[in-house]
């Protein structure tokens, strides 16, 4: 076993291991091909789809640091998701949570749709579904913990021990912690997906995802499909992310610091109605959150006061939180889910999972807090949201029959197009 703290591991792997000149930094091979060094005799690399020695290093430091045997870069968090579904052929069931990545749920649901796998979707926070998955024998359970955007846990032991009953595999979803704050395989769970366009890269400039599996026969069963379909990460992409990763154990501190001192504050406005943040002691998983996790995250979501357009005029008064999807940036995000993340997602089923018109997510930066802070209070005090009035600035734009056919509208074929970002 490895001793090596994970703040090293993330600086240091790769450092110094240039032959040739002694670079400090891995150097980025961009060479689509390699040459054979002797007639029916291959080097370590001979095609850049198969292996690149870049894109190696980003995979094996993943691997460390999530204490898996091997990693598997892939060109987008998506194509990490899909190749974990070539572990399932049509008689297989996949078991899913009601509240995964919208992206995900997509693509599962397609999958299903063309009998390519078996789907059964459950709420990991009620004790019945662990017994429906006993029922089922299910090939593969799907995690996300925690969950977007209500930061809802699930209890990986639980999982992993229902799992062993049923002669399952298990796969995490770790994007919304990163391995800095949670190492789902330490736990038993076989598969770690993750998005590394989020904290991994942590930057916002690269789109790319991984996999880590437990074992060496699971990670290379999964290493020959990502090369068989195609899907591994380019170089640039991983020499990119590598450096992110530099630094994710202390951009994940400071995302953390500041995410909770603005879940606290939000927690004490009397323009809020609720707060969900895991390290706040309100939350009812927070005992959870403290025994799986070892931190609580940079995502806080809220309900403010009042109706939609109070969401709207806040949304709007930010000076340092900007408007946008996605996460995990050094910058401040903020997003209405309702009409953004989650626009495609059923009106109804979208009230029931606690997705309402008042609900705000936000991805917490590495700013000072004192000036997010203080973003905050001037725009609270300025629209006093829940507090009356009179005309609204904002009504709910239907959509009108010409957009339905453009961009991301297009892709809206299925009420399960939800929470893309
Ligand atoms: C963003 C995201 C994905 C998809 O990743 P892409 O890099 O956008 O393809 C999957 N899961 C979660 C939890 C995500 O946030």
């Amino acid at each position: 076993m490895n001793d090596t703290k994970k703040a090293t591991i993330a600086v240091r792997k790769g450092i110094e291991a240039d032959k040739h000149h002694g670079a400090v930094v891995p150097p980025l091979y961009l060479s689509t091909t390699y040459s054979f060094a002797d007639f029916n005799t291959k080097r370590a690399y001979d095609y850049g789809r198969s292996g690149n020695p870049t894109r190696d290093i980003l995979a094996e430091t993943l691997a460390e640091l999530e204490g898996g045997a091997k990693g598997i870069v892939t060109a987008t968090g998506m194509a990490a998701v899909h190749l974990v579904t070539q572990l399932l052929s049509s008689q297989d069931t996949l078991v899913i949570p009601h509240d995964c990545y919208g992206g995900s749920y997509r693509l599962f649901t397609s999958l299903e749709k063309r009998g390519l796998l078996k789907l059964k979707v459950v709420n990991f926070t009620l004790d019945k579904s662990f017994d429906d998955i006993e029922q089922i024998k299910p090939k593969l359970i799907w995690i996300e913990t925690p969950s977007n955007p209500l930061l809802r846990l699930t209890d990986i032991a639980k999982v992993v021990a229902t799992a062993k009953k049923c002669g399952a595999l298990v796969a995490a979803d770790n994007t919304f912690l990163s391995p800095a704050l949670q190492n789902p395989i330490e736990f038993g769970v076989d598969v770690v997906v993750h998005s590394t366009t989020k904290y991994i890269n942590g930057h916002s400039d690269v789109v790319g995802g991984a996999v880590i599996a437990r074992t060496q026969e699971l990670g290379d069963e999964l290493a020959w499909w990502a090369n068989n379909i195609g899907i591994t990460g380019a170089p640039f992409d991983s020499y990119l992310t590598l450096r992110g990763i530099r630094t994710l154990n202390v951009r994940i501190k400071q995302h953390e610091q500041n995410a909770f001192l603005i879940a606290e504050y939000l927690e004490r406005s009397p323009f809020v109605k609720s707060v969900y943040y895991p390290g706040l002691e309100s939350h009812p998983q927070h005992q959870l959150a403290k025994q799986q996790q070892r931190g609580f995250g940079g995502m806080v979501s809220f309900d403010i006061k009042g109706d939609i357009n109070d969401a709207a005029r806040f949304l709007t008064n930010c000076k340092h939180f900007t408007l946008a999807e996605s996460l995990g940036g050094v910058e401040s995000l903020i997003c209405h889910p309702a009409t953004m993340t989650h626009a495609g997602m059923d009106p109804q089923a979208r009230l029931e999972a606690g997705v309402g018109d008042t609900l705000i997510r936000i991805s917490v930066g590495i700013e000072d807090i004192e000036d997010l802070l203080a973003d905050l209070e001037r725009n609270f005090s300025e629209t006093r949201p829940g507090e009356d009035k009179g005309q609204p600035v904002a009504e709910p734009k239907p959509v009108k029959a010409d957009e339905q056919n453009n961009s991301s509208a297009a892709f809206c074929f299925s009420p399960a197009h939800v929470a893309l970002w």
